[in-house]
């Protein structure tokens, strides 16, 4: 559960650092109106996702887990101007959302919302991306990671949401239904297809983290 000194320091960098734009206020203003879960990422880590999509130079993003667009706004505006975001999003109601706020955004012409379940929607994909954002069901944590060694090259960077999951994943009965899939996942990201880290995270979303790797 977030404490309230957390989400004060969030509040603090965001506006002090991080300066989000009518856009991003908008996307989560609609996502709010519209009822959708706010489990979209946290500022910051909107901003962190946007600074990698330029430290390497990613001109081909690949999204799982679309919401109201939120994070595709931020990846999709640090793409160079032939860049482009596909984004995999399972609900049709969420992808329309995502769909109006991008289009608000002037974004609609750099990102491709795919509706369906990812794994329906991945197969159809072509290679290479150069950055891989999965956050979409944690029980598929393991299969999109495998997708994302397959669609992309050595040197592509993957970042996995959600992988401490308030340190479930020391006791995966706490969340049966969630963090056993992390900690493979996590199995999988210290193996030898990827050379990876975890950071951990506190903020409006709790305790958590995300994995930043590369496919080896
Ligand atoms: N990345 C978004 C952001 O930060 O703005 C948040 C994504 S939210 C945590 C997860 C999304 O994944 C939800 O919109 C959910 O409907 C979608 N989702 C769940 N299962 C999915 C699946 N099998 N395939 C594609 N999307 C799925």
């Amino acid at each position: 559960v977030a404490q309230p000194e957390w989400i004060d320091v969030e509040r603090w960098l965001t506006r002090t650092v991080v300066k989000p734009g009518p856009e991003h206020e908008r996307a989560l203003t609609t996502a709010q109106e519209r009822g959708m879960p706010p489990i979209e990422v946290q500022p910051t880590s909107g901003k962190l996702l946007n600074l990698l999509v330029k430290i390497s130079g990613a001109r081909r993003v690949l999204e799982i887990g679309t919401l109201a667009g939120f994070s595709s706004i931020w990846m999709a505006q640090a793409l160079p101007e032939d860049g482009h975001l596909d984004t995999l999003e399972y609900l049709p109601e969420h992808a329309a959302v995502a769909r109006e706020n991008l289009a608000s955004a002037g974004l609609s012409e750099k990102v491709t919302v795919h509706v369906g379940p990812a794994l329906d929607s991945l197969p159809g994909l072509t290679g290479s991306y150069d950055l891989v954002f999965i956050d979409a069901d944690k029980q598929n944590n393991s299969r999109y990671l495998e997708w994302a060694v397959r669609l992309g090259r050595p040197g592509t960077v993957v970042v996995l949401d959600n992988t401490v999951w308030e340190g479930a994943l020391l006791d995966t009965s706490r969340d049966a239904a969630n963090a056993p899939s992390i900690v493979e996942s996590l199995e999988l990201l210290g193996g030898p297809l990827f050379d990876a880290t975890v950071i951990q995270t506190t903020g409006s979303k709790g305790w958590d983290g995300f994995a930043l790797a590369i496919v080896k």
